[in-house]
């Protein structure tokens, strides 16, 4: 376990109070413009303007000073796949194509613990490099995976949320677990890894395609056993895919009623996708309070279409930003807020940058249930930080030299930034650049 002595880090610092209202609301955040974050035992004990906290650090704490940067809470991607960091940028298909060409067979190398050991850190080490603290990742079919990203993790304090895959059709014997199996795995790893230190479990039905309806059945009892673990799953990403669960499930009024009729919706269920959704899909979502995650730049790699962000949000659908790496073509979430931002635009809307920077950090911990915890600069709060450089390249120093203001600088950083954006990144108050 790391070394949670107390740090000052010093800087510009922004964190959000609520969702903005729309471009220029200045209400919706906090931004000191020379602050101090003070930590303690891997929480932010206070915070606030130099001039106040500098008397209040006691003697001997190193304070890391940041000039000109912007310190930000952590990102979070509430949608991501840790077996996949080797299928990302796989060329030339959709959806079901591109699962069994690529995915399925990267995914069945996770049998080996070793390999899932490796790639466990090399996926800590990624997210930590572009600034997110905090995920939600579907592992493999394998317990052995989900035990090494869990493990991995709780080393290094980082708040994870996972699950494994659980499949038992349409998919090849390497990755399909007969259903108690499945279930007992889970049953399994909620017991070891749900609470501890920051570890939580997600229930993980891959998608209604690769489960029966007894193993969906078994997953929904599972979920509502466990009053406190999150649910995750795939929806209505792609026409051909939809078209396959309304033959597999031809009783049920739709992909989401699928989910419905198994007890998989609700305020801990994270929806990923979200595209082709009906009326009746969005009423179902939003009466559940389930969360439609938005993956941009997967839909727009995978070719899947265009989420109406403005559309479910008038609705009152809880909305989340996510990267669905290997899907997603980058571990960035600035470079993903990018994506979303075009992906809006191609549909008439639009997503200013204040919205986007309350979405990927207050906005995305809201989405799971750890407003307070995560996602926030506020005393309290866990330590998970990251330091942005908006000059960071040539050209975005360029850019800068004509910047006006906060909003236009978060702009520039969502529009031009990535991983060389990021200076440091804290997790629970320590470095981990
Ligand atoms: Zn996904």
């Amino acid at each position: 376990m790391t070394n949670l002595n107390p740090r000052a880090i010093r800087g510009r610092l922004l964190t959000f109070l609520r969702a903005p209202a729309g471009a220029g609301d200045a209400q919706s955040y906090r931004y000191i413009d020379d602050g101090i974050v003070l930590t303690k035992d891997g929480r932010i004990d206070a915070v606030g303007p130099a001039y106040e906290l500098e008397i209040r650090i006691p003697s001997g704490t190193p304070v890391e000073h940041f000039p000109g940067a912007l310190i930000a809470p952590g990102f979070i991607d509430p949608h991501i796949h840790y077996p996949q960091t080797q299928v990302i940028a796989s060329y030339g298909a959709q959806l079901l194509e591109w699962l069994e060409k690529y995915t399925f067979v990267e995914e069945q190398k996770f049998a080996d613990p070793a390999h899932a050991a490796r790639n466990a850190e090399f996926f800590l080490d990624e997210l930590a490099r572009n600034g997110t603290t905090t995920a939600v990742a579907y592992c493999t079919a394998h317990p052995v995976s989900a035990d090494a990203l869990f493990a991995a993790a709780h080393e290094r304090n980082v708040g994870m949320i996972a699950g494994n895959s659980v499949m038992n059709r349409n998919g090849p014997p390497g990755l399909l677990a007969p259903g108690r199996t499945a279930i007992a795995d889970s049953r399994e790893l909620i017991r070891r890894w749900h609470g501890t230190g920051r570890q939580r479990y997600a229930v993980t039905p891959r998608f209604a395609i690769t489960s029966t309806e007894e193993q969906l059945e078994e997953l929904g009892a599972l979920f509502k056993e466990f009053p406190t673990v999150l649910m995750q799953t795939h929806l209505d990403e792609n026409l051909d895919e939809i078209a396959a669960v309304q033959k597999l499930f031809p009783d049920d009024a739709s992909y989401t009623a699928v989910y419905h009729r198994f007890g998989l919706l609700g305020p801990r269920s994270l929806m990923g996708h979200c595209i082709h959704l009906k009326d009746p899909e969005i009423a179902l979502l939003r009466d559940t309070r389930s969360v439609a995650v938005f993956c941009p730049t997967s839909n727009l790699f995978i070719g899947s279409g265009l989420f109406d962000y403005d559309g479910l949000k008038a609705a009152g659908v809880r909305i989340a930003l996510a990267t669905d790496v290997g899907g997603g073509t980058s571990y960035s979430m600035l470079r993903t807020a990018a994506e979303a931002y075009k992906v809006m635009q191609l549909r008439g809307q639009n997503l200013p940058a204040l919205a986007a920077f309350d979405l990927i950090t207050r906005g995305n911990a809201a989405a799971l249930g750890l407003e307070g915890e995560i996602g926030v600069i506020a005393p309290g709060a866990f330590a998970d930080l990251v330091v942005l450089d908006a000059r960071a390249t040539p050209a975005m120093a360029h850019r800068m030299d004509v910047a006006r203001n906060l909003e236009e600088e978060l702009f520039v950083l969502m529009t031009m930034g990535d991983d060389r954006s990021v200076r440091q990144t804290y997790i629970a108050g320590v470095p981990a650049l």
